[in-house]
């Protein structure tokens, strides 16, 4: 199916703006479905619901807030490097220009987040180390892709889609690439380590996700669809059809109406797995001994919205 190495290139088979203010790619408006519940997903939101139901409750109904990670707060500030070091011009796109870009940048989104300050309180040697584990980040992607060699038409473009039914579709794209003869290529980076070739598949729902959302809204279909794994200097390439677009969203109206039914019923299951080990929500969590809080009397009204800790915001949705 596909070659592993390190600072690699995997191709995936099937069976089947800028500046602080991101551009947005949108359909024309059609009006909120019903005025009740809010039929709208996120590529983020919908894995958190085929993980489990409960943390999909906890983050989007209830909001609860959750703690920032220094891992996960380290992938933003290293997805804000990779959209702004193409403000550049090519020539001066270079690791060095890169790593100049990191500390403004963790800065920026301190001041944002006040609730960041206190990652590092205190402790300069552990903001340092976490400093260079960034340009770490950042030298692995200079091995795997060149940006004096990229012109990005979309860097952290909003989009968001309509199916025919009424949901609505949304999320942030990294970049998005657009070659010379028009062929359009989606891309996404990740902080962490490629998945294994068992769950690449579930990794690249996202980016069908995006594709099926750019699909719909330009009437083209995307040529390529490409995760870039910082963590293991990996790259997981995709080349969708139409079939397989048409797949998943079957696949979304269905995961849609799943959590239609768990909004209109309350029946927010906990689903455990080994991804407990990094959930926040133990003590409301009845599959860990604990006692969820009662549900919000507009829960319906929440149910398609972003989460407290878990906006809509590029870089914040990420995996780190
Ligand atoms: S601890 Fe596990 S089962 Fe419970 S809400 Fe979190 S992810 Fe779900």
């Amino acid at each position: 199916m596909s070659s592993r190495s390190v600072v690699g290139v995997r191709q995936y088979s099937s069976g089947m703006g800028n500046g602080t203010s991101p551009t947005t790619l949108v359909a024309p408006a059609a009006g909120e479905a019903g005025g009740t519940l809010v039929a709208a997903l996120s590529p983020s939101r919908a894995g958190d619901f085929m993980q489990c139901p409960l943390l999909y409750r906890f983050r989007v109904v209830d909001r609860i807030p959750e703690r920032p990670s220094p891992v996960a707060v380290r992938g933003t500030v290293v997805h804000a490097v990779l959209e702004r070091l193409f403000d550049l011009p090519a020539g001066r796109r270079t690791l060095e220009a890169a790593g100049l870009l990191l500390a403004p940048q963790w800065e920026r989104i301190r001041q944002e987040s006040p609730e960041l300050d206190a990652l590092f309180d205190g402790d300069p040697a552990a903001l340092a180390d976490w400093l260079a584990s960034a340009q770490d980040l950042l030298a692995r992607w200079f091995a795997m892709e060149d940006p004096t060699r990229l012109e990005p038409t979309d860097r952290e473009v909003y989009v968001e889609t309509r199916l025919d039914d009424g949901l609505l579709l949304r999320g942030y794209v990294d970049r998005i690439d657009v070659s010379t003869d028009g062929r359009v290529r989606i891309v996404d980076y990740k902080t962490g380590r490629a998945p294994s070739e068992y769950t690449e598949a579930k990794a690249m729902f996202q980016m069908r996700f995006y594709a099926l959302v750019l699909w719909r809204l330009r009437g083209r279909l995307p040529s390529q669809l490409q995760l870039v794994y910082l963590g293991s200097g990996e790259i997981l390439r995709y080349d969708p059809e139409e079939c397989d677009l048409l797949a998943t969203e079957r696949k979304i109206k269905a995961l849609w109406a799943a959590i239609e039914r768990a909004a209109r019923t309350g029946d927010w299951r906990p689903s455990p797995s080994r991804m407990c080990e990094w959930c926040d929500h133990h003590a409301l969590c009845p599959a860990q001994g604990g006692v969820p809080p009662p549900l919000p009397e507009d829960a319906l009204l929440r149910v398609g919205g972003p989460s407290a800790s878990h906006p809509q915001l590029p870089g914040l949705d990420e995996d780190g």
